[in-house]
């Protein structure tokens, strides 16, 4: 066997994540390394973490990346907020609501699910029902942008019932961060997590999270250690928060870092809000040419995500079979489903750099091809003419 090189094929990635990754943010990632205490480093840090408050739209302190994927967000929250013993009132919407109850588990917490229906928000007054028969729970826990169905949750409204029960919210915003609209300030969530590689565009590996004063001082309140050395929060701080006298905890992912500043930046640059809308009319968009070729999306349209389009797969049509052709022929990755959505939906998403009109008209283009090659009637014109006329090519500029 003879290795070479690594170069990875041409892919347009409109999957569930990673989406894709700008040439600027590539480029950051190959300037030199540096030490991750030198002091231009540093100085990189704290930009980082301003411009992730700008992200997250907070004034929290304890605002920075966990090195790490955006699991390893999801566990800092449950490692640090939950104490053996603790019940934490968990929805569970999709595939990372159910991770939500392993991680109370693991984390020695009592988890108390609030089944909710795949595809759908989360219903706020099963959750209002679960806190009133559960007054001993101090934690409702919930993900605002269920990648695996496509739902989205009403997280303003979710964290004011836990606050009128004087719990703590730890909210998963990995999908939603940069794509629509959160607000953790205004909203009063408590300690929030989320991922580099969706609506940041970023490369995977990173886990930007958010923690306010109240979730702070649960943490330091703790009787016992969390029970992960690396994940926890007050040796984590120490690194990232120790003014003038950081202290080493581990090696930061440096070259990650740079990617991580220089895709905030081009967020900052655009404008959140900016951002939002344009993930929003990118989804209208991508909606008007999937009903011009007879697909349909099966969130109902009140709760969809923009940045993730779960498709219904059409009677007859194999879908693996369908999204290898899109790879090997369009170089073109879309999802499958997940859980209970196994083998009935594709998810397309649409998220951050992915999100713009070429990727649209390529998908499109390509479904339509793929569909029609497989015996399923597609006009691909139509849904191309759909499209076009949301995104209003011939006037804009984007
Ligand atoms: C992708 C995702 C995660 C996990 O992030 P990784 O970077 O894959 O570890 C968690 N929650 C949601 C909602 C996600 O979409």
């Amino acid at each position: 066997m003879t290795i070479r090189s690594f170069n990875p094929p041409v892919r347009t990635l409109m999957g569930p994540g990673p989406a894709d990754v700008h040439p600027r943010v590539l480029a950051a990632l190959a300037r030199p390394t540096i030490g991750h205490l030198d002091p231009a480093f540093v100085a990189m840090m704290e930009e980082l973490k301003e411009l992730l408050r700008g992200a997250f739209r907070t004034r929290n302190a304890m605002t920075m990346p966990i090195s790490a994927p955006g699991s390893a967000g999801m566990e800092t929250c449950f490692v640090n907020l939950v104490e053996p013993g603790d019940a934490v009132v968990v929805c569970v919407n999709g595939v990372f609501g159910g991770r939500m109850l392993e991680n109370v588990e693991r984390a020695g917490g009592r988890p108390i699910p609030v089944p909710g229906v795949w595809g759908r928000a989360v219903d706020p007054n099963q959750v209002e029902d679960s806190l009133k028969r559960h007054p001993e729970a101090r934690l409702l826990a919930f993900v605002q942008a269920e990648t695996s169905t496509g739902a989205q949750s009403d997280a303003r409204t979710l964290a004011g019932i836990a606050r009128r029960h004087d719990c703590l919210t730890i909210v998963d915003a990995v999908t939603s961060l940069g794509g629509s609209p959160l607000e953790v300030d205004a909203w009063g969530l408590d300690a929030v997590y989320s991922g580099s590689q969706k609506c940041l565009s970023c490369t995977p590996g990173l886990a930007p999270v958010t923690f306010n004063e109240r979730a702070l001082d649960k943490v330091r309140a703790r009787a016992t250690k969390a029970r992960s050395w690396f994940l926890d929060l007050s040796l984590v701080m120490g690194y990232w928060n120790g003014e003038g006298k950081r202290t080493y905890h581990h090696t930061a992912p440096v070259n990650a870092l740079y990617a991580l500043h220089e895709s905030l930046l081009m967020l900052a640059e655009e404008g959140i809000e900016a951002s939002w809308e344009r993930h929003a009319r990118h989804h209208r968009a991508l909606r008007a040419g999937l009903q011009a070729l007879g697909l349909e999306l099966i969130v109902p349209e009140a709760e969809r995500l923009p940045q993730l389009n779960s498709v219904s797969i059409p009677a007859g049509i194999d879908e693996a079979a369908l999204r290898a052709r899109l790879l090997a022929r369009h170089g073109l990755e879309i999802g499958a489903g997940l859980g209970e959505l196994a083998g009935r939906i594709w998810r397309i998403g649409l998220m951050g750099h992915s999100s713009r009109p070429a990727n649209i008209l390529l998908c499109l283009g390509a479904l339509a091809s793929e569909l029609a090659a497989m015996g399923h009637p597609a006009d691909g014109g139509q849904a191309l003419t759909a499209a076009r006329a949301v995104l209003d090519l011939d006037g804009a500029s984007d």
